[in-house]
């Protein structure tokens, strides 16, 4: 039977403990209940299992019954700190946390596709490993889990890593999309405090005031992305916090801000770091004033490899016919943890769309939003691809 079909017919399990997961959402790099909702999924299947120290990650191994290669499948499983505005009927019931990015989506394909392979163990040409992963918003916890050991989990790296993720716009449902080299930016923070001296609003003069200068700041970064970077290699700075004192009649003594700064290569990342605390500390020194300059590196760019983006749309291809797959233009200026695996094992990122058929993708609300709603008919696509991506990946060898 085909892989399609073995998903179709165990998506209404996918979508029960997608609905598990999706009521009682924990962020961060502690899911306690996550992991052992994916423990109970796993439950019974000839998998090597083993825990995270620093984390609560599963990573479980399946060896086939033929020699071959390594592949390594990944899904996140944290939610983000939001109250969901839904009103579905599995809608969080913890105010204030919710998979409004879809990860109880990825984690529940993943145990899906973790079935669907156990059941072709004994052809199996090789070893998957399933990369079960919290604190992706914001947590590295894929960089955790490789320092714990999830790419030497089954004693030889593997070949090839790949990841999904589902978005709730853009995409119509079931249709998958990826792109060689840049897939997703690099993000990076910057954190800014202005010192001034505070005073007297009607004495300026007479005080340091640090506020006009922080303003300066925030127009100056817009004007070095223009001018010190290459149009065709995008830097995107956005100033998203800016606090400065109390009242109308007083100069305070600081300002202080924060700003993301997106960016798709190596070089514009490393100018960034350089340029971005020197433009602050001139500006505020241009005043009289001093300043703090913190650029503090997050995420890098994920880096498809261009084979296996190739590899992957091919997948695509055979497994689900015309129409279903799209090699992007352009990346994504969000950022992703998957970019720490893809920096030591090729592969690639894709991106299925989960859009609810009644609602247009163009204006659909976004990952992150609180009326996001992720479908239902995503999970068997999901659970299939991951499967056959490994599945005909280790024929390959
Ligand atoms: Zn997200
Ligand atoms: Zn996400």
């Amino acid at each position: 039977m085909p892989v399609r079909d073995e998903a179709e017919k165990i998506a209404g399990e996918i979508a029960e403990l997608r609905h598990a997961i999706h009521r009682e959402p924990e962020i961060g790099l502690d899911l306690p209940k996550t992991q052992r909702r994916v423990l109970d999924a796993l439950d019974g299947l000839p998998l090597e299992i083993s825990t995270g120290r620093a984390l609560s990650s599963v990573t479980a191994v399946l060896r086939g019954g033929r020699p071959g290669p390594v592949v390594l499948l990944r899904g996140d499983m944290d939610a983000l700190p939001v109250t969901e505005e839904t009103g579905l009927p599995y809608a969080s019931a913890v105010p204030g946390a919710m998979h409004a990015c879809g990860h109880d989506l990825h984690t529940a394909m993943l145990a899906g596709a973790a079935r669907l392979l156990c059941a072709r163990q004994a052809d199996l040409p090789g070893t998957v490993i399933f990369m079960f992963q919290p604190g992706e918003e914001g947590y590295a916890g894929a960089r955790h889990m490789i320092g714990e050991g999830v790419l030497d989990a089954a004693g030889q790296r593997p070949v090839a890593a790949y990841g999904l993720h589902v978005t709730s716009n853009k995409l119509p449902c079931g249709v998958f999309s990826t792109r060689p080299g840049p897939m997703l930016a690099a993000a990076d923070q910057i954190t800014v405090t202005v010192h001034g001296r505070g005073g007297h609003a009607s004495q300026p003069h007479r005080a340091a005031d640090p506020i006009p200068a922080a303003c300066e700041m925030v127009i100056a970064l817009q004007t070095m992305v223009t001018r010190k970077f290459d149009v065709f290699d995008p830097v995107v700075i956005t100033v998203g916090s800016f606090h400065a004192g109390t009242t109308d009649n007083v100069i305070p003594d600081q300002a202080r801000f924060l700003a993301t700064a997106r960016s798709y290569s190596a070089a514009a990342r490393t100018a960034l770091a350089d340029l971005v605390p020197r433009l602050i500390t001139d500006i505020a020194s241009a005043h009289g004033l001093t300043a703090d300059a913190e650029y503090a590196t997050e995420y890098p760019v994920t880096v498809n490899d261009a084979a296996e983006a190739e590899f992957a749309v091919q997948t695509i291809a055979d497994a689900f016919g015309p129409g279903r797959g799209e090699t992007a233009e352009f990346p994504i200026t969000g950022a992703e943890d998957f970019s720490f695996v893809l920096e030591e094992v090729p592969g690639a990122f894709v991106m299925l769309g989960a859009c609810p058929p009644d609602r247009d993708p163009q204006d659909a609300p976004t990952n992150h939003s609180a009326v996001a709603v992720f479908d239902d008919a995503a999970l068997a696509d999901g659970t299939a691809l991951y499967a056959e991506l490994a599945l005909r990946r280790l024929a390959m060898e």
